[in-house]
Parts: structure tokens; sequence; C-alpha cells
């Protein structure tokens, strides 16, 4: 290991700038060609990394008050909203996202932290009344080192959500960011520090899933796990968890149905149908992909639909179009493989390949697509195809609008656009996911709510109050209050 000072990416550890002798490239979505290094970290950095955060952990961080940790928080948020311009550009360039979400994500990164700051104030045990000559208290205690792993879609955001509250429930941290989009993740590691972050206290570690990310979740020197990407590898990390018996957070992905009733109001619910599964290309864990909607306004709302998805502009995200290109050559042919297997098997209302033009035909752009009568046991249906794909099906009654919500093996997010309020009350009870928006559909919604997956979406909850307690375990204190004797 090395330490530089280039135009490239280095890692952060123990606020050092740290280099490799091999590099990742990072590409541009837009045109596929790199634009930036990144150092291939293996088990040697995220050992040095580990090390690190036990080292600010032991000697720093665990000592400080919340109010401290409170302070660094929000200058961090400062700091985030202050370097907007630059951390929005990186992210456009880094994920082909429109310059305009880039800057939302900015925006919502440094809400986490100014959220957590405030909420860390707060946070406190319990009394519990067993015994009248026993004090019995809990107290919430930081884990000590988190080991936290990210995906590509929404790497700024999902950073900040996950070090947010680890950080301020007095955690020290290693992140590994995804190869694919890791800059941003470089860049708050900086921007903490300048903040007044301990060294050691967050450390950023690029690298490949199989390298750096499965030596961070088999450390023994990691007392917490937070996971945020695909079921398959989660499966990886929550087996790596289990030998080394440490908590593990797992967010995945989803299958997500919008539930549409025949009274629903097209006018609120078409715009955000669309953005929920066309929003950075439907490279979101909660898109909306799945449409069921009732037979009676079926017709009628595919045709809306469609409509907005031919007038969507798509382009590189520094254009700010409505969507930009999907992440990867990989993520590229894996939608292709999807649209091709829709146009066999459904019907294809829009969309279904590459869009046509020569700016389209070096970055790794798609169009954006609707299946309709997609059958419930096609793969369409099923699985998680991370693109602009929506697939459209329709239902005759609520009971079957439930079965079918719910027949998929995930359960990430869910709408119900009715305007009859028992129902929607009813449907948010039957159906089985973590979140359920009426008459709205926000991709994961605010930084306050409680984000998490039913069934194979994942285990436990980011964002929101739940998150600071996931960061943190209960030790419960008992004292005997019984005087030994009333004279002294
Ligand atoms: P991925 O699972 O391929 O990769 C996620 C991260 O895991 C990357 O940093 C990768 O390098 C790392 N990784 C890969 N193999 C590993 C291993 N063996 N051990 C440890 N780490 C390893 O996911 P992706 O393609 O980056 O992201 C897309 C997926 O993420 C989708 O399924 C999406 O739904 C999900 N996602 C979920 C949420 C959520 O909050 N629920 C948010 C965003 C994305």
């Amino acid at each position: 290991m090395s330490t530089l000072n280039t135009v490239d990416h280095p890692a952060v550890i123990a606020a050092k700038k740290v280099a490799t002798e091999e590099w990742i490239e990072v590409l541009d979505p837009s045109d596929g060609r790199p634009f930036a290094r990144v150092p291939r970290c293996g088990a040697a950095e995220v050992a040095e990394a580990v090390a690190a955060a036990r080292d600010a952990y032991e000697t720093t961080w665990r000592f400080t008050t919340a109010a401290e940790r409170s302070l660094v928080c929000r200058r961090i948020a400062q700091g985030l909203r202050a370097a907007r311009s630059e951390l929005a550009a990186l992210e456009t360039r880094d994920t082909g996202k429109p310059i305009s979400q880039a800057r939302t994500d900015v925006d919502v990164a440094a809400r986490y932290f100014d959220f957590y700051a405030g909420a860390v104030e707060a946070l406190g045990g319990e009394t519990i009344l067993s015994q009248s000559d026993l004090l019995a208290f809990t107290l919430r205690e930081p884990y000590g080192v988190c080991g936290h792993i990210i995906p590509w879609n929404y790497p700024l955001q999902v950073a900040a959500r996950t070090v947010a509250p680890a950080l301020a429930a007095g955690n020290c941290s290693v992140l590994k960011p995804a190869e694919d989009a890791p800059l941003t993740s470089l860049r708050l590691a900086e921007i903490a520090l300048e903040a007044g972050l301990p060294p050691g206290a967050l450390n950023v570690v690029p690298g490949y899933g199989e390298e750096a990310g499965a030596a961070l979740t088999g450390h023994p020197g990691v007392d917490r796990l937070a996971f945020t990407g695909s079921r398959e590898v989660g499966e990886a990390v929550m087996a790596a968890a289990a030998r080394t018996i440490v908590p593990v957070t797992l967010e995945l992905g989803g299958k997500s149905p919008h539930i549409v009733l025949p009274d629903f109001d097209a006018e609120a619910a078409v715009p955000l149908i669309v953005r929920s599964i066309t929003e950075h290309a439907g490279q979101n864990c909660s898109a909306g992909s799945r449409l069921l909607v009732h037979e009676s306004v079926h017709e009628e709302l595919v045709a809306a639909l469609v409509e907005a998805f031919r007038g969507l502009r798509i382009g590189a995200g520094t254009t700010d179009p409505d969507m930009g290109p999907l992440i990867s050559a990989k993520q590229h042919a894996r939608v292709l493989d999807y649209l091709a297997q829709g146009r066999r098997d459904c019907v294809l209302a829009t969309g279904g390949g590459v869009p046509a033009g020569a700016q389209y035909t070096d970055g790794f752009y798609v169009e954006p697509t609707i299946f309709d009568r997609v059958a419930p046991d096609h793969r369409l249906f099923n699985e998680e195809v991370f693109g602009p794909v929506l697939c459209v099906s329709a239902f005759g009654s609520l009971d079957e609008a439930v079965d079918l919500a719910n027949r998929t093996s995930y359960g990430l997010a869910a709408g119900v656009w009715t305007s009859d309020v028992a129902t929607a009350h009813w449907l948010a009870g039957q159906l089985r996911a973590g979140q359920v928006f009426v008459n709205n559909y926000s991709a994961a919604g605010g930084v306050e709510l409680p984000f998490g997956g039913y069934k194979r979406s994942g285990i436990g909850v980011e964002k929101g109050l739940e998150a600071l307690r996931e960061y943190t375990r209960c030790k419960t204190v008992a004292i005997n209050t019984r005087p030994r004797g009333r004279s002294l």
C-alpha cells in the first residue's frame, strides 16, 4: 500500500489518501468511456480500514457526547450542501442520472446528516419498573465498527443513509462503495474529515465485491454489517455475518406494485406512476415496476401511460433529460434480454428496445417500456428488471388485487390509488410490503420514514428513528436499591 496525491480518486483510510497497484476504471454510462480511476482495494486495505475505525472508536469517538457528534453531523450536512454542484456533477458522470436528480440526491444526503444530528440528541433508553427495590434501565450503546456495502444506483444518498445514523450513534465506519459508482462516497469521506470527524471514523475502500466486499463482510473486527444491493449478494453477506455472528441489515431488491382502483384520480396518479419506474431509468429498488389495474380502467390508464412514456426525453445526464442511460454494459445487456423475452411473450404497449438515434449508440440507453397483459407466472411479473420496464396486469376484484400484489417473493413498497379511505386502509393492511403509499408514491419516501423490506426484500430498517436504534445495541443495567440497613 502506498499513499499518493493525484487526480485519481484514492481510497480514504485513517484520513490518508491510499492507492493500490491495480486500479479500477470508472466509466461514464452516457458514452461508455472511462473518466476516472479508483484503487482496487482488497483484504489488506480493508484490514487497514477496520483497524483505523477500531482505533478511532476506542480513542475518540466512543467518548464523545451526543451533542458533539450532533455538531459534527450538522457540519457534514453543511459541507455536502457547500459542495452541491461538484457532488452532483460527479454523481451524474458516475451513474448517468439526470443532473437535477443528482442535485436532489445531494440535498437528501445532507438531510440524513441533519436528521440524525437532531435525533441522536433525543436518543435514550427506558426504565423498567419490575421491582420496587431494583432500579433497572436500558442503555443504547454503539456497536463499535460498522461495515457498510452499498450499490451504484443512489451512491451518495445510500452512503449517507447508512453512515449518518451509524456515526451519530457513536460507531465508526468502513464503507465499500460499488465498483461502478464509487466517486461521491470518496468525496463524502473527505467532506466528513473537513467537518471535524476524527481520522479513521469513516474510511472508504473502493473495490470489487468479491474482493473488498467479501473481505469486509468476513472481517472479525467488524461488529455490525449493513448491506444494500441485490438479493443474491445479500445471501452471501448474510452467510458471512453468520460466521462472525454479527447483526446485519439487508436492504435488497423489489418488484413493487401500484394497485389502481376504478375511483382513482388519473391526474395525480399518471405522473407518479411514470416517475416511479423511469426515475434513474428504473434503477431504483422501490421502482413501481408492476401496475395492477382494475379491468374497468385498464385501457384508459395504459393509453395515458403510453402517451406519457413516449413524451419522455432521453439523453446524457448532463443535459438533464427525463431519463438517462443504464449504469453499465452488463446492466444494458441484462435489461435488453428481459425486453426480448417480453416482446415474445407479452403485449408490447410502447418501447421495447434501444432508442433510435446516433446519440444512443455508445452509451447504455434503453427505451421506457410498457408490457401489457403480463401473466403472473412470467419472469417479468416476478423478477427485478432494474430498468424502465412497467409490467401491467388487470384484476377484477380487491381480493384478486391483493393476491397479485403479494404474489412475488419481494415486498419492498406498494402504491394504492383510490378515493375511498376505508379501502385504502384495508389494502394497506393486506399488503406485505415495508412501505405502502396511498395516492402518492415516492422512492423510499422521505428521510424520516422508516424503510425496510418484507419477505426477500430484506431484513431490518433504515431511515427514520428506527435506523438510529438499529445502529445501537441494548444493554440492561439492574441496580439493587435495597439499603443494607436503615441506620448509617
Ligand atoms: P450488487 O448486489 O451487485 O452489489 C451491491 C454491492 O455489493 C456492491 O458494492 C458490490 O461490489 C458488493 N458485492 C458484490 N459481491 C459481493 C460479495 N460477494 N461480498 C460482499 N459484497 C459484494 O447490487 P447492485 O447491482 O450494485 O445494485 C442493484 C441492487 O441493489 C438491486 O437489486 C436493487 O434493488 C438493490 N438496491 C436496494 C436498495 C434498498 O434500499 N432496498 C437500494 C438500492 C439498491
